[in-house]
């Protein structure tokens, strides 16, 4: 079966196709401007691969509630010239398939969930430290949407008693994106994040933020496994000391056999940078059996 997959992104849009098992057949990348330069490139290319079911994982906020009259629409994105766009009813109105939608970051929780190291757990998260952060919640063996979907990385945290930098998500100024995301680096350091490896207080305060962020998903959601991905990921100092800092920050309170073991609790993206892709997938499989 031939699959299609869209990760749409504010400065990519990677289209792939894939098979039942997430497995990435081909893959063609769309820099992604007004919908009228990329919307054409894209359908063409779907459409010549006669993909029998499309699966998009995308940047938010959306409206991926079935019930909506604005189902399938890019809502109030930053990014003006989707604003309020119908990208579901784009892609339907030419390749008459079922189509499966989601936040970017749920398409990666997924991906992890049916093919990567979540595989198997009814409850899981997948957190991205990128340009912004973002967060995917799998629970109780789905996908969480509730009223919309979470923004989980706009949430409101303690500030490190050393950090003076203001913030800069342009909504809130100090939430975790703000504080955390991967421009938060550069703007308060001076140096973007790759090239501040030899800084151990630049990882301390970013590992004491992520931690943060953990804990209160931990206590808020219980999952299972947190998976962390994302460009900031990169920098490899981080992932132990984040581990560290969550297990000061519970202070023992919760006690699973989960907690017992950090290194398998607290871990980095499995798939390659592929979790995504291969979510869209999933999502699309999913919409074909609906
Ligand atoms: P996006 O979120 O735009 O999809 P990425 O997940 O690749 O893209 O994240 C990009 C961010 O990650 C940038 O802010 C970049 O500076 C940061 N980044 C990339 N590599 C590293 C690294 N090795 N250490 C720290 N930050 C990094
Ligand atoms: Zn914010």
């Amino acid at each position: 079966m031939r699959i299609g997959a869209l990760e749409a992104g504010g400065t990519k849009m990677v289209c792939a196709v894939g098979n039942e098992q997430g497995e990435i057949l081909k893959r063609e990348v769309f820099p992604t401007g007004t919908p009228d330069d990329t919307m054409p490139p894209m359908l063409a290319f779907f459409e010549q691969e006669k993909i029998e079911a499309l699966g998009i994982g995308c940047f938010g906020p959306i409206d991926p509630n079935k019930e909506s009259k604005t189902y399938g629409y890019i809502t109030s994105t930053p990014k003006l010239a989707w604003q309020n766009y119908n990208i579901v009813g784009a892609f339907a109105e030419r390749l008459h398939c079922p189509i499966g939608f989601d936040t970017d970051v749920n398409a990666a929780a997924l991906g992890e969930a049916a093919f990567g190291i979540t595989k198997g757990l009814k409850n899981s998260i997948y957190m991205t430290i990128g340009t912004g952060i973002g967060v995917g919640v799998y629970s109780e063996g789905r996908l969480l949407h509730g009223m919309m979907h979470p923004e989980a990385g706009h949430i409101l945290i303690k500030r490190h008693p050393e950090d003076s930098y203001k913030g800069c998500c342009p909504f809130h100024g100090d939430c975790l994106e703000g504080l955390a995301g991967g421009p938060s680096l550069e703007k308060r350091w001076g140096k973007a994040g790759a090239l501040l490896t030899e800084e151990p207080k630049v990882w301390e305060i970013e590992a004491y933020y992520i931690a943060q962020a953990c804990v209160n998903y931990s206590m808020i959601l219980s999952p299972e496994r947190i998976v962390l991905g994302g460009g900031v990921m990169k920098q490899p100092v981080l992932l132990p000391l984040i581990r560290e800092k969550f297990t000061e920050l519970m202070a023992g309170y919760i006690r699973t056999q989960e907690l017992a073991d950090m290194e398998s609790y607290i871990v980095g993206a499995s798939l390659h940078d592929n979790q995504g892709a291969m979510g869209c997938i999933q999502l699309a499989l999913e919409a074909l059996k609906n």
